[in-house]
């Protein structure tokens, strides 16, 4: 059965170079499994042709290769595309293909669900079941990859860029997302430069220093507001880490990377009349004016079950206009996928959330 062999899509390259010298082969060996799975997108031991036949008979009788499938694809009129892949228990997880002229972006979760519950997003109000496994994240830039092509298939534009801005906080993920990371780095993986992998998060203070100087890829942080009394109650992981500790922590950690040039990311989802007023704005600046980074400002995606609303134009290019003058580099991000639900905070996938399960047991028993 396949559930009791090994699955060598669930393993870093470490892990892997340890597994084949467990079993008295050399450790190039998982370099040469990683191209073949990473870069040609094979998972038919028989097909790798670089291995012996003892070595690719005593595989297929103890090991797999295999990511969660594919259940649902839709497609938007941008070419932007969204999958859901069946991680098993009832639970899907949600990935999205964005596709623009020079790249190939594809926006990956990391949990089933996310814990940080904030207020405007759809993935939040979903709870929260449980972190991803290494397979279930590198298995949706895989199963993407078979859709677009791998890299050494030159018919098709592979993916170019992954970003950590899908479904649940990855710094609450951290061993696995980092994981994944070396999968995606690593030249026998998908050699993606650590310039076009993005951690996005809510401000995971500790976390963030803790990883200071051992991850190096691109970071963007998910700010919201200029002042800790509308953080706490946008983002609720605030009043554990308040803006202060967040920014000092995305300071070090880029001190210490040059995946970001110098720069972090600074998300901003833009609501009406909660954070898009000229003052805060300004109160924006003053906050950021130590800090080196580029502003991407996120019209608020809508949603059902959300009193939030997205500005007008007018108060967007209002917003955009103050901090433009003060010298930042800022970027009004445009919605893609929308018609699909695909945009950011849109994910939703299907979550059992375990808190609402185990109140849902409690209720039965009394
Ligand atoms: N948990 C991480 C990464 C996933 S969310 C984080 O929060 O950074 C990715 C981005 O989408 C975040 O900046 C998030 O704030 C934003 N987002 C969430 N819901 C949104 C919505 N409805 N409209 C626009 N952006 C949203
Ligand atoms: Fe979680 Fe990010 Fe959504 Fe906040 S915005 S609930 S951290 S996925």
């Amino acid at each position: 059965m396949t559930s009791e062999k090994i699955n060598l899509m669930s393993m870093s390259p470490q892990e892997l170079s340890e597994f084949f010298v467990s079993m008295g082969e050399k450790s190039f060996r998982a370099q040469q499994i990683m191209r073949w799975i990473y870069q040609f997108g094979v998972t038919d031991f028989d097909e790798m042709s670089n291995l012996n036949k003892v070595l690719r008979a005593k595989l297929k009788e103890t090991c797999v290769v295999t990511a969660p499938e594919i259940v649902t694809e839709q497609k938007a009129s941008d070419g932007t595309t969204k999958w859901a892949l069946d991680i098993g228990d009832g639970q899907l997880v949600e990935t999205v293909l964005i596709p623009e002229a020079d790249r190939n972006t594809l926006c990956i979760s990391t949990q089933v669900g996310c814990p940080v519950k904030c207020a405007f997003c759809r993935t939040g109000a979903q709870g929260f079941n449980r972190n991803l496994t290494v397979n279930e994240i590198i298995g949706q830039v895989f199963r993407a990859a078979t859709r677009v092509g791998f890299s050494k298939n030159e018919e098709y534009k592979p993916i170019s860029n992954v970003v950590m801005m899908g479904m649940g906080e990855p710094l609450l993920n951290l061993q696995n997302v980092m994981k994944v990371c070396d999968l995606l780095l690593s030249d026998y993986g998908f050699a993606l430069s650590k310039r076009r992998v993005t951690v996005s998060t809510s401000g995971v203070a500790p976390v963030l220093n803790k990883i200071a100087g051992k991850l190096d890829v691109a970071l963007a942080l998910s700010l919201h507001a200029p002042d800790d009394e509308l953080r706490n109650k946008l983002v609720p992981i605030n009043e554990n880490y308040n803006i202060k500790e967040v920014l000092d922590s995305v300071r070090n950690y880029i001190d210490k990377s040059n995946a970001n040039c110098g720069r972090v990311t600074i998300e901003y989802v833009l609501l009406d009349h909660v954070n898009d007023s000229t003052e805060q704005a300004e109160a924006l600046v003053k906050l950021l004016r130590t800090i080196p980074c580029k502003v991407n400002l996120i019209p608020f995606n809508e949603h059902e079950n959300s009193e939030f609303r997205k500005p007008s134009n007018s108060r967007i290019d209002r917003f955009y206009k103050v901090l433009f003058d003060a010298g930042f580099t800022v970027i009004k991000r445009t919605t893609r996928g929308d018609e699909i639900s695909a945009a950011c905070g849109q994910l939703a996938g299907q979550v059992k959330d375990k808190l609402n399960k185990q109140k849902e047991i409690e209720s039965v028993q009394v």
